[in-house]
């Protein structure tokens, strides 16, 4: 199923004629002549009702505001959304208005002009300057168009002022709940892409670490390096905690289901099986916690939480650790029978039930409860959730249209981790195109479907961080991009021969502020901006 092309038209409707072609006037009022029909059917899909507009919304949604939700951050986030999302749904039909001029005189002006007004960059002049002699490479200017909108958001995305204080509050408390460091993992699946910004409302500072892998498997290995970092840092410099300040490590594992779809379109990684996506992620967490318990002498030991995200709405689930730490794939707290027991409750009683309702589930499921530091982190990720569904119940009538796949393109290497959004990019964090591949390969199965399938391209980003202050390092990143790019296109030649694969090529210091630098032998063109 494809629902972007929906949304894709549904956003071109909305949007103006080009210059020089009537649209056709808007029938007056169109809806005061309607007959109103008191016993109307409604043709709504299932869990889903006809409002008080005709729309369809999801069951689950309220008709009034949750009163625990930040209305005026959810108002941020749908602003940008919308931007962001406009932006790429721009792209097929600028191509389509410029491929419609392609044998005029002046082409390349006339195109460039148009790029520069509707796309805001130029596309790349090669490509232009060919067209006379054989057709325009539509496909070369579709993947490079991608990569490049996504590389000026991105590029936005880092310059906007760093506002630390929210951070430092979100860390503060951290560590009032007995956390030195709070490291997430979640799967690759990019509608999980939102998952910092929007599903748990946490700055993305407070959590310097956050990685996703295909199916939520991340690597226990590279995990206890990184503890054993940490864990340094606190013994030399005492930051963030005294090594004597009996904090820990928190690790959050979140692996995701559909609950509209659970056979087709929960994790890809796991043949959409709920059950198996959550054993699997419980089990690299309980992994973890062993080799640190093993591998460490006084008494070492880290946390533990598993989270689940329905990816039709956004809600999530927490398995409730119990007091020594173990969680099980059933004790858990659902937000979103949560936020249907609390919306339109006064502040106090959804504050008072909130309160509770960890405890309840411990006990529900004959568990012990978790440490009250513990406890006070799962209200805190369950109360910013709630503010998550009640803006997918605003802005996307409570479950998304594209429940399934709808990413832009794949982003390889180190991320961008400044711009999250639901299903913008499909994530793998490889070093090698060898250690990612299976990641990598169900990427291009997924854009397959989404693009080759409609004749466009796969647009792959690829992109490396390196250190300013130890030397070459940037060199050594550009070469990286060079040699992963070059696995890449040899790993699917049928896509490279036929046009079907354009990537393109970034690096970035990873000193804050850094801005991004286009590697050369580049499909995106460098003097375009
Ligand atoms: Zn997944
Ligand atoms: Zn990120």
């Amino acid at each position: 199923m494809d629902t972007r092309k929906r949304r894709e038209h549904l956003h071109q409707a909305a949007h103006a004629a080009p210059v020089g072609m009537a649209m056709r006037p808007r029938p007056a009022a169109a809806t005061a002549v309607m007959p109103s029909w008191p016993q109307r059917l409604s043709f709504c899909a299932p869990g889903m009702q006809a409002d008080s507009k005709g729309d369809c919304v999801s069951t689950l949604c309220a008709s009034h505001a949750h009163p625990l939700v930040d209305q005026a951050r959810n108002a941020l986030l749908a602003d940008y959304e919308r931007r962001v999302q406009a932006r790429f749904d721009d792209i097929v039909p600028t191509l389509k208005q410029i491929a419609a001029l392609q044998h005029d005189t002046d082409f390349e002006t006339r195109a460039q002009q148009i790029a520069r007004d509707r796309l805001g960059f130029e596309l790349p002049a090669v490509v232009l300057a060919d067209a006379w002699v054989t057709t325009l490479d539509m496909r070369r200017l579709y993947g490079t168009s991608v990569l490049r909108t996504f590389l000026e958001l991105a590029r936005e995305a880092y310059t906007q002022p760093y506002n630390g204080a929210e951070a430092e509050a979100m860390t503060r408390f951290f560590i009032e709940c007995g956390f030195h460091e709070v490291d997430v993992s979640a799967c690759a699946d990019g509608r999980l892409k939102g998952l910092l910004q929007y599903i748990l409302r946490l700055p993305q500072q407070a959590v310097p670490r956050h990685k996703s892998y295909a199916g939520t498997l991340f690597d226990v290995e590279l995990n206890v390096k990184q503890w054993a970092e940490t864990e340094l840092h606190r013994f030399r410099e005492g930051v963030p905690t005294l090594p004597d300040a009996g904090t820990r490590y928190l690790k959050i594992a979140v692996y995701h289901f559909s609950s509209s779809d659970p056979l087709h379109e929960g994790c890809a990684a796991h043949g959409s099986d709920d059950r198996r996506a959550g054993q699997a992620a419980l089990d690299r967490l309980e992994a973890f916690g062993t080799a640190i318990e093993n591998g460490f002498c006084c008494g070492a030991s880290v946390a533990t939480l598993l989270i689940g995200v329905d990816t039709d709405n956004d809600a999530i689930r927490v398995h409730v650790p119990d007091a020594q730490g173990g969680m099980s794939l059933d004790c858990h707290v659902d937000n979103m029978a949560l936020y249907q027991a609390t919306v339109g409750k006064a502040e106090s009683e959804a504050l008072w039930r909130l309160g509770a309702i960890v405890e309840e589930a411990a006990r529900r499921h004959g568990r012990s409860a978790p440490e009250s530091g513990m406890r006070r982190l799962i209200e805190r990720l369950l109360m910013n959730n709630l503010s998550q569904i009640e803006y997918v119940c605003t802005n996307h009538r409570g479950r998304y249209a594209d429940i399934g796949h709808a990413e832009r393109f794949i982003s390889i290497g180190d991320g961008f981790d400044k711009v999250h959004l639901r299903n913008l990019a499909y994530i793998g964090h490889m070093h090698t195109v060898e250690e990612g591949a299976a990641d990598l390969d169900v990427g291009i199965k997924i854009f397959s479907r989404l693009n080759v399938a409609r004749g466009l391209p796969v647009p792959v980003a690829i992109h490396y961080r390196y250190d300013s202050q130890v030397p070459g390092g940037k060199e050594r990143a550009e070469a990286r991009c060079r040699r992963v790019k070059a696995a890449i296109e040899a790993r699917y030649p049928v896509l490279m021969r036929d046009g079907l694969l354009v990537c393109g090529m970034t690096v970035q210091a990873k000193q804050p502020g850094s801005d991004l630098e286009i590697v050369a032998d580049n499909d995106i063109d460098a003097h375009g901006h």
